[in-house]
């Protein structure tokens, strides 16, 4: 029994300074964790009681499947990352140690190295496959925006899992069964999922989905069609080729464009100075040119120009997915002033590209599609080309998916209307491929006694992050309202009575039987502390359950709570037990 006089906790009235999100503030405020270090939380009592649910229902959800846990240590040998290029390619993000010897050690971010070392150090047969190993663990990474408290913290709990087979069949059944124990977590912790198409990114591999929780202050875009069962991540939306367009375009010309320094004005000023007969100019006529730094993790930058329609915005994120581990900038003033063909504003396709004037990287949005012809830049201050045609006056280096994608855009799939909103990264399944078990020289011998290289696929659930999400999607103004198969406890019972009066005695036995009947119970028997306060407190820590042993036990009742229904029952205290009882295990 947790008695409230005793426990560990100190509930506060006011929202933390730093938090801004609801999960933070009241994981706070309810006393489950404290920060510790930007990035790193202490978990209290209550907190670790729910992450030690959470991931407890993550670790049935494994073993159902078979996986095997095991650990690892977090603090790890440089060349291990080394053999895969990783100790670069993580660049800032690794958290980087030296040892009294001078040998240099990383702070594991995730272990994809040291379990396809494990399997190559113990297995060496097609019989010994096919395996799955998992590890609940503190990860690692120096984030670049450490934020929203537990949400996305630099050190963190992790499941996360590996799996390991001979061939392309039996890591699709892998991948199958993890994303089907994904499922049931997430079910089982009442924890609202999508699951959509996600980047592979830098490691290759054929197959990758998240599991998002569809959450308001979650930092993935993803969409979902209005017709079929097309979702993706923003940053995974691939449009792929569109239609060329094959109609005849007048020639290029140049104009003169003063005093145009934005799109809708350039606009204006074609509709007036240079009418089209046919229709007005729109914005979706210009091309822009948006100039881009790219840094790669060894800390050497590029330029990239990319071009999208006027009427279009760059999503960087979107990029980033695609040249990662590269990361993404805007170009800065130094680097303009390295590059003098380029005339801020006023950048035209003509000067750039590989072969190009300035050998500046140029790619383009597939829809700057084939034969388009666009409005834009003509290299030279106040001045612009029109009908400059993609493929007949400009080539480009290739397509990057480059636009913000948008509600109502075409679905790849159908071409419906597609919708956005925002999520949580909960999960994550990886078919990883052949491509660290090369590196890495994990081979076994097969039927017939020849080597062959085993494939592989990683799998990650966010558990200490899944704890701030549930709390997102659980809440309300006044406090948290756990699900049950992760409340810290099942009953909450609030006493309103002074020491060893007949509301305190009651409440006492209350707990006992409830007790005795398995359940889990908080006893708040603070003394001296009013009633207004204890149930504020109650409602603030979030507990399903509340049962309330006052007033009304005069008439021979107790009041029970239903912190999600929101109601509020008077029940005969002999029965009391009973109910409970059977509220918890319904
Ligand atoms: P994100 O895109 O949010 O940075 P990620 O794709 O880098 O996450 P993975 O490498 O796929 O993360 O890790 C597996 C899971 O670990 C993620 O799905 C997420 O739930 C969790 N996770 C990743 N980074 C953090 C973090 N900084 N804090 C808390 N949980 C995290
Ligand atoms: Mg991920």
């Amino acid at each position: 029994m947790l008695r409230l006089s005793h426990l560990f906790v100190r509930t506060l009235r006011d929202d933390p300074s730093d938090a801004e999100v609801p999960s933070h503030r009241l994981l706070v405020r309810a006393g489950y964790i404290r920060r510790a270090a930007p990035g790193g939380y202490t978990w209290l009592p209550l907190g670790w009681r729910v992450l030690r649910k959470v991931e407890n229902i993550v670790r049935e959800e494994m073993d159902a499947i078979g996986a095997q846990e095991v650990h690892f240590p977090a603090l790890l040998p440089r060349d291990v990352y080394e053999a895969t290029g990783r100790w670069t390619e993580y660049g800032d993000n690794l958290f980087r140690l030296v040892d009294r010897k001078g040998a240099d050690y990383l702070l594991g971010p995730t272990h994809e190295e040291m379990f396809t070392l494990l399997v190559k150090d113990l297995y060496s047969s097609y019989k010994d496959l096919p395996v799955s190993l998992y590890q609940i663990q503190t990860k690692y990474r120096d984030e670049a925006r450490p934020r929203a408290g537990l949400l996305r913290g630099r050190e963190f709990l992790m499941k996360d899992s590996y799996s390991f087979d001979i061939d392309d069949a039996g890591l699709a059944k892998s991948y199958t069964d993890h994303r089907d124990a994904y499922e049931r977590i997430f079910t089982r912790l009442g924890l609202p999922y999508v699951i959509v198409k996600a980047m592979s990114g830098a490691m290759g591999g054929s197959m990758s989905e998240e599991f998002l929780a569809p959450i308001e202050v979650g930092e993935d875009t993803f969409v979902r069609c209005t017709s079929c069962d097309y979702a993706a991540n923003t940053e995974a939306v691939a449009t792929g080729a569109l239609a060329p367009d094959t109609s005849e375009h007048p020639a290029t010309s140049t104009l003169s464009t003063p005093n145009c320094p934005t799109i809708a004005s350039l606009v204006e000023y074609l509709n007036t100075n240079a009418p089209r007969s046919d229709r007005t100019w729109n914005a979706s006529d210009t091309l822009k040119n948006v100039v881009l730094t790219l840094r790669n993790p060894d800390g050497t930058t590029s330029a990239l120009v990319v071009g999208v329609p006027g009427d279009r915005e760059v999503d960087i994120k979107r990029i980033e997915a695609q040249v990662s581990p590269a990361e993404v900038e805007p170009m800065d003033d130094a680097t303009f002033a390295k590059n003098p063909g380029l005339v801020r504003g006023y950048i035209g396709p003509q000067v750039l590209g590989a072969d190009s004037a300035t050998g500046i990287r140029y790619m383009l949005d597939p829809s700057v599609v084939p034969g388009s012809a666009w409005v834009t830049g003509a290299n030279q201050k106040d001045t612009h080309v029109l009908y400059l045609v993609n493929g007949r006056d400009f080539t480009a280096d290739g397509t990057i998916e480059a636009v913000e994608v948008a509600a109502g855009d075409p679905c790849p799939n159908c071409g419906k209307a597609l919708e956005i909103a925002r999520g949580i990264e909960i999960g994550h399944v990886f078919q990883l491929g052949r491509k660290y078990a090369d590196k890495l020289g994990l081979s076994v011998l097969d039927q017939n006694g020849k080597q062959v290289v085993v494939t592989m696929g990683s799998y990650g659930v966010g558990v200490s992050r899944a704890v701030a999400s549930i709390a997102e999607a659980f809440h309300d103004d006044i406090g948290l309202k756990w699900p049950r198969a992760i409340s810290p406890v099942d009953v909450h019972i609030v006493v309103t009575g002074k020491n060893g009066d007949d509301i305190t005695v009651a409440g006492e036995q209350l707990a006992k039987h409830l007790e005795a009947q398995g359940l889990d119970v908080i006893l708040d028997d603070r003394n001296g502390v009013s009633p207004g306060v204890k149930f504020k407190d109650a409602e603030l820590m979030g507990i399903p359950t509340i049962v309330v042993v006052g007033k009304s036990l005069a008439d021979g009742n107790v009041e029970v709570r239903d912190r999600h229904a929101g109601t509020n029952e008077a029940i005969p205290v002999a029965s009391a037990v009973q109910h409970v009882v059977s509220l918890v295990r319904s």
